[in-house]
């Protein structure tokens, strides 16, 4: 019997950019995958709420981001789940709903560095399989060797991708679109609009929108 091999691909995505979606293909093609299910955080449990753009209107990003990609699908299971969003909770939930799946949490290797820090760690890295997707020139051989010496039981379970196109940031978008730079070609063009039209990453003192 053929195993369905899963993409999740989990992440804040304020916004959502032309990096992710180039590492979620980039996973999805080196692996094999059948299927990348994205999952925008609903609360990230480690971010200061204030600081983070609404769910909906991430949600929305990113729906508008894979819209034209057959194999890119899109999950509120975190925005709309009360409280913080745990991933071992989303885990949990995707275990049981796909049993007999070879499953792969996709994200970025800056995040993947603190997974001994997210909730019931030890029992995340037992339900699913890892890609970091790395911005170029990210040495992750340490924190590899390190994982597999304290848990050997990981070995040959946390893979990892250097993605050039993961250049871009979230970050420097929001910066970019607060200074009035700008943000095309980075991110696909119905998401600028729409961080366009609903006023996003703007200072109050940086209202220029015609420039992004
Ligand atoms: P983050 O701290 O905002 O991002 C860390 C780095 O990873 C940033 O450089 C970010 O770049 C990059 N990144 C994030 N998601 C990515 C993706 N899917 N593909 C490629 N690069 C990515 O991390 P986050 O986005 O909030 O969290 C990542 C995932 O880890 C989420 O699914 C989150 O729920 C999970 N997480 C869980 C816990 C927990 O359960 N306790 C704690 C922390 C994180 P950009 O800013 O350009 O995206």
């Amino acid at each position: 019997m053929k195993v369905n091999r899963l993409g999740i691909m989990g992440g804040t995505f304020d916004p959502i950019h032309n990096g992710h979606l180039v590492a979620a293909e980039m996973a999805r093609s080196e692996f094999n995958l059948d299927k990348v299910l994205f999952i925008p955080s609903g609360t990230p449990p480690h971010k200061n709420r204030r600081d983070v753009s609404a769910a909906n209107l991430r949600y929305e990003m990113v729906g508008l981001a894979i819209k034209d990609n057959p194999d890119f699908d899109l999950s509120a299971l975190e925005i709309e789940r009360d409280g913080l969003s745990y991933t071992v909770e989303t885990l949990r939930l995707l275990r049981c709903a796909w049993p007999e799946h070879e499953l792969y949490f996709i994200t970025g290797t800056d995040a993947l560095l603190e997974i001994f820090s997210w909730r019931e760690a030890e029992e995340i890295l037992t339900l699913i399989q890892f890609i970091g997707a790395a911005r170029p020139g990210f040495d992750a051989s340490d924190f590899l060797l390190k994982v597999q010496k304290e848990h050997p039981e990981t070995q040959g379970r946390i893979h990892y991708l250097e993605v050039p196109a993961l250049a871009i940031s979230s970050t420097d978008i929001r910066s970019r679109v607060r200074h009035g730079q700008p943000i095309r070609y980075l991110l696909p063009e119905s998401v600028r609009l729409f961080i366009q039209q609903h006023g996003l990453y703007l200072a109050e003192k940086m209202p220029d929108k015609t420039q992004i």
